[in-house]
């Protein structure tokens, strides 16, 4: 077995930021360890185009497998990665992390008896084999894991893999024919979207207000949109705010909820607990609005400001737009 294989979502034309990851960094482990870097992808073959497939070869994909399987749905895609597995003989199969890439990974590392390692920062090649690095014990210490057997399931955190374009763009397009196991077919996509604030995608969003128990009340979200608006982010919420049915689901980051990584991660009214720092961690800069100079999200913020959010998130949002002309 050789060769690396990742999977690529892709929604209304453009594949996403995470799976772009997953292929730029199979695309470099490969030459690691020997073989292609492939990428399978599913859906309407009318929105799966060559030209649109063909762009993969831009992030170092060799070859880039196309099935007829409905999209966003994690089991046809299981179907579809197992028999290119199967036909092909790839060493690893990578994701990028997210809902998504951790219910295909675990479902295909069940259907193909693998090992797997989930929550990986970093993958590097080794006597040709892949090891990789995995956070523990609450990210205080990392472990290296590597595997005893072929194929072998890497599933990354959210934007762990940085996009590189690195190929010249011309991936070679390989039509499969995949029978979907009966299961793989209960499932019906209704309709798909993405969670948006101020037209952002939250796990894409370079910019973050994130709203916690301290705005009182679902309309505090209000203030958190507008601010999210002004300066061009997206907004999340604590697990605290969802289980009240303040904000949706979608928006929550922490151990249960999204991993993020954004340049900026504005906490307003937010406690700082283990269970949400874990999802938001790795913003570059971390600025904290709390009216308690004691809460412990200032232990890991780059900025503290100790005061009322009612006062000051609608301020900011002011002086963000006045900057910004409008
Ligand atoms: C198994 C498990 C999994 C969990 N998973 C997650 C998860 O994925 N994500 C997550 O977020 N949590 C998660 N939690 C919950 C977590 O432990 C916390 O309860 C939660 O993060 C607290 O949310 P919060 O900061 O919004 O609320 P609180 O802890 O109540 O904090 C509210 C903050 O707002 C401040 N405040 C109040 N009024 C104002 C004001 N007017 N101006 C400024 N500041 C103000 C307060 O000083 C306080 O610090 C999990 C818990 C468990 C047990």
């Amino acid at each position: 077995m050789s060769g690396i294989l990742t999977y690529a979502l892709h929604y209304e034309g453009a594949f996403n930021k995470n799976s772009l990851g997953a292929v730029s960094e199979g695309a470099k482990l490969a030459k690691g360890i020997g073989g292609d870097a492939a990428v399978v992808v599913v859906g309407d073959p009318a929105e799966l185009t060559d030209e649109l497939c063909g762009t993969l070869g831009k992030y170092g994909a060799a070859k880039v497998y196309r099935a007829n399987a409905p999209e966003g749905l994690g089991a046809p895609v299981v179907d579809v990665m197992a028999k290119v597995i199967a036909d092909e003989g790839y060493a690893y199969a990578l994701f990028g992390g997210g809902l998504l890439g951790f219910e295909i990974g675990a479902g295909l590392t069940a259907r193909l008896n693998a090992g797997v390692t989930m929550e990986v920062t970093e993958v590097h090649a080794q006597d040709g084999k892949l090891v990789a690095k995995r956070p523990i014990l609450q990210d205080s210490a990392v472990v290296d894991v590597d595997y005893v057997g072929e194929p072998g399931v890497i599933i990354g955190r959210l934007n762990a893999f940085d996009i590189k374009e690195s190929g010249d763009g011309t991936a070679e397009v390989i039509d499969v024919d995949v029978e979907l196991a009966e299961h793989s077919t209960r499932a019906r996509m209704v309709q798909r979207g993405e969670q948006r604030g101020a037209d952002v995608n939250i796990e894409d969003a370079d910019i973050l207000v994130a709203g916690g128990r301290g705005l009182g009340k679902a309309e505090g979200f209000e203030m958190c949109e507008t601010l999210a608006e002004a300066m061009g982010g997206a907004v999340a919420a604590t697990r605290a705010v969802v289980d009240a049915g303040w904000y949706p689901y979608a928006a929550q980051i922490g151990q249960t909820g999204k991993t993020v990584a954004p340049k900026l991660y504005l906490a307003a009214g937010i406690s700082g607990a283990i269970q949400h720092k874990v999802g938001m961690q790795a913003s570059e800069n971390i600025v904290a609005i709390n009216k308690d100079p004691n809460a412990p999200i200032f232990e890991f913020s780059d900025l503290g400001i100790v005061g009322d959010l009612n006062k000051i998130v609608p301020k900011l949002a002011e002086a963000v737009k006045q900057k910004k002309g409008g």
